[in-house]
């Protein structure tokens, strides 16, 4: 039997209603994860900062936030959507 190996990733708004954040990541997810690449690796931090990889919801305050290996999942996810863009769909197709 072999392993299953896909990954699974959710994105959801939390506004009451949606905002439409998670639709259009849904609809242009290569042109999401290029921006969210480029907005983090450009940042002049060194650790992270609530401008590139931070999240308000964090119930650690990001204390265990590595802007590298954010940077470094951010260039295998955006990698990824791209190669797929033409073929079969990231969301399991
Ligand atoms: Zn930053």
């Amino acid at each position: 039997m072999q392993k299953e190996t896909r990954n699974i990733g959710y994105f959801f708004d939390t506004c009451d209603g949606g905002n439409g954040a998670a639709e259009a990541i849904f609809t242009d997810f290569p042109k999401f994860t290029a921006a969210a690449y480029a907005l983090a690796s450009e940042c002049g931090c060194d650790m992270g900062c609530s401008r590139c990889l931070h999240s308000t919801a964090c119930p650690q305050q990001n204390e265990l936030l590595l802007k590298d290996v954010g940077l470094f999942l951010l260039e295998v996810i955006s990698q990824a959507a791209l190669n797929s863009q033409n073929s079969s769909s990231i969301f399991g197709g």
